[in-house]
């Protein structure tokens, strides 16, 4: 059977090379195929070799003729990850898609997921650091404060008023309070059944991770005996890291 090749999701930081990750810039510096958006600065894409293949992907700033389109709802076609880079794929080329800031963070990281999976196409997911912390870093401010700010909340500027939000909420040093917590967000109306993850140690070799609802998460995170260092998640979007523990594991492996 033919082996296909590897699509490495790559986050490239907030623009400055310097930022990028030390797993990144491997990838980049020995890639044969590189799929970037247009976000992604040259800086970063000559690290590349030169012989390498480049598929701009799109996110140009759109015509009005385009925007109609997506006003009719084409959006979802955007969405759709270059038939090029599954071309490259099948053909057994490794791929580094490349996406500005972190994949998982507005970069369509899980659509572009969901169709390597459909498509068979093995895949790992390389994280950046968004241009939120970027900017913060820049500029020498902190997102949360123990006296002016007990969370930072990242939100589109698309759909702004139009829809009640819809979001991921990712509690640091919660542990010991996950019975609460869960409690707490019951009573503010989130359902009893929305998808709750706990991730201990995430990235290192011992990573360990529960994945249950919000209704029975601290009861099973006891049972498995997970330990600190660990982020509690709660939301739609975190149900679909069922499917994938083996790749987070093989992210530290490679390292
Ligand atoms: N995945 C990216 C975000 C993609 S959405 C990330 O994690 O950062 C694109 C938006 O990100 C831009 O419209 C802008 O609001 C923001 N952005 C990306 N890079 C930026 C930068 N270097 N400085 C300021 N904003 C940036």
């Amino acid at each position: 059977m033919k082996r296909f090749g590897t699509v490495f999701l790559v986050g490239a930081g907030p623009g400055d090379p310097k930022l990028l990750t030390v797993r990144a810039h491997e990838l980049i510096s020995r890639a044969e195929v590189l799929a970037h958006d247009e976000l992604v600065p040259e800086a970063i894409l000559s690290i590349a070799p030169r012989r390498a293949e480049r598929i701009r992907v799109g996110r140009r700033a759109k015509t009005r003729r385009e925007l109609g389109c997506r006003a009719r709802g084409v959006r979802h076609h955007e969405a759709r990850i270059h038939p090029r880079v599954i071309e490259r794929a099948r053909a057994g080329r490794d791929v580094v898609r490349l996406k500005g800031g972190d994949p998982m963070i507005f970069g369509r990281g899980g659509e572009e997921i969901a169709e390597l999976r459909a498509a068979g196409i093995p895949f790992e997911v390389i994280p950046g650091i968004t241009a939120a912390l970027g900017a913060a870093a820049s500029l020498a401010f902190p997102l949360t404060h123990r006296d002016v700010a007990h969370s930072v909340t990242l939100r589109t500027g698309h759909r702004a008023s139009s829809e009640p939000a819809k979001e991921t909420l990712v509690f640091y040093m919660g542990l010991s309070e996950l019975e609460p917590i869960a409690a707490s967000l019951v009573a503010e109306g989130h359902a009893r059944t929305t998808p709750a993850l706990v991730v201990a140690s995430a990235t290192r070799p011992e990573q360990k991770h529960v994945l249950g609802t919000l209704a029975e998460i601290a009861a099973r995170t006891r049972e498995a005996d997970l330990e600190s260092p660990a982020l509690f998640f709660v939301g739609e979007a975190v149900a679909s890291a069922a499917a994938s523990p083996a790749r987070i594991l093989r992210l530290v492996k490679f390292a």
